[in-house]
C-alpha cells in the first residue's frame, strides 16, 4: 500500500488547524476516486458478545459496568446470522466482541471455518488483544482481516484510559497482525479528554507507520455509566478532517465512515462520504442483543437485515456512488 511520507507531524498539525479545510477535503476526495474508485463497501457487523474483561475508561461494555445485561451468542446463532447476512448481499462480515475469554481461539477458529465453509464472505475479526500465536491460528482458520484501533498514540493518555493494557502491546498486536498477512485495521478516537492536535498528528502517523490497510476513526462519545461521563463528545468536523488526512497518508486504505460518526452527523451522510471514506458498516446483530451492545448511547433502527441493506444501497446510489 502506498503511503505519503511527505506529511510531517508539524504539517499535519497545521492542516488540522486550518480555518478553511475545504481544499483538503477536495484533494482527499480526488485521491479516494483515483485510488479506490466510487465504490462504497458495505460491511456487516455482528456483535457476538458484550462480555469484556477490560475496563477501558470510555466504553459502556467495561467489566465494571454492572448495569449491562451480558450476552454471548452461541456458535450456531453466529453461523446462522452470517448466512442470513450473506443472503442479504453482504460480502464481508465483521465479528466484534468485548475481550471475552469464553470464546477461546480454538472455538473462534471453528466458527470462522464454519462461516467460510457456508459462505464466500471475507471475515474481519475485532475481538481485542491476543498473542501472535492466537492471531496466527485464526488466520489459518480463514480470518482475512483484523480491526484493532490503537485508540490514542499518546502513551500517557493511553495509560490513564486503559488500566489493563499498554500502548506498546496494542502496537505489538498491530505489527503481528500485519506480519501474519491480515488486512490490518487500526484507528483512534477523536476528542478524548486531554487530546490535542499534536496527539492527532501522532495518531495519523501511527496508522501510516504500521502501515494500516483500514482505519476506523470516530468521535469519542461519552457513556453515562463510565468514568468519562462528564466529558464533551468529540467533534465530527475534526473527525472528518482526520479521515481526509488519512486518505492522503494512506491513499488505498479502506476508510469507514464509522458508526460513531454516523451517530453524531445523522443526515450528513453525503458529507461523511466526501471526506475520503469508502466503507460503511451495518449492524446485523440480532435485535434481542443489539440494545445490549451499548459502547456509547446511540439510536438503533429495528429494521430487518435485508431491508436495512436495501435502504443504504439506495442512499449510496443517490450520492452517485456504487454500493458493493
Ligand atoms: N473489544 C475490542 C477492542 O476494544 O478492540 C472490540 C470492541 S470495542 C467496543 C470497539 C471500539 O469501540 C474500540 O476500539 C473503541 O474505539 C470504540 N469505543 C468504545 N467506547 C467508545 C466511546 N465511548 N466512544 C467512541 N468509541 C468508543
Ligand atoms: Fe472491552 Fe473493547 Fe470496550 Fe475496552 S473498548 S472495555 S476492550 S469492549
Amino acid at each position: 500500500m502506498g503511503n505519503n511520507p511527505a506529511l510531517s507531524a508539524g504539517e499535519l498539525e497545521e492542516l488540522l488547524a486550518l480555518e478553511d479545510f475545504s481544499p483538503v477535503y477536495r484533494r482527499a476526495n480526488e485521491v479516494r476516486r483515483e485510488q479506490v474508485g466510487d465504490t462504497v463497501h458495505i460491511r456487516a457487523i455482528l456483535e457476538f458478545s458484550n462480555v469484556c474483561k477490560r475496563n477501558c475508561a470510555y466504553c459502556g461494555l467495561r467489566a465494571a459496568h454492572a448495569g449491562v445485561e451480558r450476552y454471548r451468542m452461541t456458535p450456531e446463532e453466529m453461523v446462522d446470522t452470517a448466512v442470513e447476512a450473506h443472503r442479504a448481499g453482504y460480502r464481508t462480515l465483521v465479528m466484534q466482541s468485548g475481550e471475552d475469554p469464553w470464546y477461546t481461539p480454538e472455538l473462534l477458529g471453528q466458527i470462522v471455518r464454519e462461516i467460510k465453509a457456508r459462505t464466500d464472505m471475507a471475515i474481519t475479526l475485532s475481538c481485542g488483544e491476543m498473542s501472535k500465536a492466537d492471531y496466527a491460528h485464526l488466520r489459518a482458520c480463514g480470518a482475512d482481516r483484523y480491526l484493532l484501533k490503537h485508540e490514542t498514540a499518546d502513551p500517557e493518555l493511553y495509560a490513564t484510559l486503559h488500566p489493563d493494557g499498554t500502548l506498546e502491546n496494542r502496537l505489538r498486536c498491530l505489527r503481528d497482525l500485519k506480519a501474519l498477512g491480515y488486512e490490518t485495521g487500526g484507528g483512534f478516537m477523536v476528542g478524548l479528554p486531554g487530546q490535542t492536535n499534536a496527539t492527532l498528528a501522532q495518531d495519523l502517523l501511527t496508522l501510516a507507520s504500521i502501515p494500516c490497510d483500514m482505519a476506523g476513526i470516530g468521535p469519542f462519545l461519552p457513556h453515562p455509566d463510565t468514568p468519562l461521563r462528564g466529558s464533551a463528545p468529540g467533534s465530527t468536523e475534526v473527525t472528518k478532517r482526520c479521515v481526509a488526512l488519512t486518505r492522503l497518508l494512506l491513499p488505498r486504505a479502506n476508510l469507514p465512515a464509522t458508526t460513531a460518526l454516523g451517530v453524531r452527523s445523522a443526515g450528513e451522510k453525503s458529507d461523511v462520504f466526501s471526506c475520503g471514506a469508502n466503507v460503511v458498516m451495518l449492524k446485523v446483530t440480532p435485535t434481542c442483543y443489539k440494545r445490549k451492545y451499548e459502547i456509547y448511547p446511540a439510536p438503533l433502527p429495528d429494521t430487518h437485515i435485508a431491508q436495512q441493506r436495501r435502504t443504504l444501497d439506495e442512499q449510496i446510489r443517490a450520492l452517485g456512488r456504487i454500493p458493493c
